[in-house]
């Protein structure tokens, strides 16, 4: 395996069972790479799978078939020890952040927690160390950070979510739609923080997003994803070449996709034909289109898209 590529998705399929006639698939067939110290981005509407794909990665959800390999092991194949070890290198930031945390707790407890169940042999000195370190690191107010959780403004708890993951040192970090619940400035803000602490700390992000504006240009690859598959794969420059998969041309086009678009895909499993997942919405449909699953083929350097058209 390559030593830049830090995590590797293999032929990956995820169903989930719903009866002993039933099975759900909510992930087909995916492959990417991640390189160490770069973003990449999964991007695709609600339901799309993309979530799933990103607890799979923090070893939350098994794959039904195919494999994910960090730093060149396969995750589904580790020992206890490899899976703690796991579990403190790779992080993910959901959605809605603070929603398991104590409310009880200050800002500056939950970082001590944090800090403590990942390196408990450290002085008391070099625990305080680390959590001074950690708050310079994501700019909090000074003054929010003897506050109780649920006293903080929502833009702010975004900022403790950050800080509960650096705690423990990690080398991934999954952002699972890491700027939908904020405004445009705040969104603004943490983009340039997550960027700044790649730079500072090697960091390796996975950003799963349903709004392409917001991370295409903070990612190094991107792969748009519909219906639980991949349907285009490159970098940011080439994302905005002509040649691109009609449904990444109706992504682009629309300046926000979330929750609340009736486009918004439900049934994530639904697979009406053998053909192209997207051929009830597109506009360049063909008679093969509703036969043959289009196969991902690489139209031209580091460029891969799944379309009848570029066959
Ligand atoms: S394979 Fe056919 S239906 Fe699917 S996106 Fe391409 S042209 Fe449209």
């Amino acid at each position: 395996m390559n030593q830049d590529v830090l995590v590797e998705v293999k032929d990956f399929k995820k169903y989930f069972t719903i009866n002993k006639y039933m099975k759900l698939r909510s992930l087909d067939s995916l492959n990417f790479k991640i390189k160490k110290g770069q973003t990449f981005s999964l991007v695709g509407e609600t339901g799309c799978g993309k979530s799933t794909c990103g607890r799979t990665l923090v070893n939350a959800l098994p794959p039904s078939e195919g494999a994910v390999f960090y730093d060149g092991k396969d995750i589904s194949h580790m020992d206890e020890y490899e899976k703690q070890c796991l579990r403190k290198k790779v992080k993910i930031i959901f959605q809605n952040p603070c929603a398991a945390l104590n409310p009880q707790l200050t800002v500056h407890k939950l970082i001590a927690e944090q800090v403590d169940t990942h390196f408990p042999a450290r002085s008391y000195q070099a625990q305080q160390n680390r959590i001074s370190f950690i708050l310079e690191q994501i700019d909090l107010d000074s003054h929010y950070r003897n506050e109780l959780i649920y006293e903080l403004p929502d833009n702010q708890l975004y900022l403790v979510a950050i800080a509960l993951a650096l705690a423990a040192s990690p080398e991934l970090i999954v952002c699972d739609e890491p700027i939908s619940a904020s405004n445009d400035q705040f969104q603004t803000k943490i983009i340039s923080l997550l960027k700044e602490l790649q730079n500072d700390l090697g960091l390796t992000y996975l950003f799963i997003s349903s709004r392409l504006s917001m991370v295409k240009h903070v990612s190094d690859q991107i792969g748009i994803m519909h219906l639980g598959t991949l349907v285009e794969l490159t970098n940011n420059q080439l994302l905005s070449s002509k040649k691109m998969h009609p449904y990444t041309k109706s992504l682009m086009s629309e300046s926000t996709v979330n929750a609340n678009n009736k486009r918004a895909v439900k049934g994530e499993t639904v697979r009406l034909s053998k053909g192209c997942s997207y051929v009830s919405q597109c506009l360049h449909a063909g008679l093969i289109c509703q036969k043959k699953l289009p196969e991902m083929i690489e139209i031209e350097a580091n460029h891969f898209v799944a379309c009848h058209l570029y066959d």
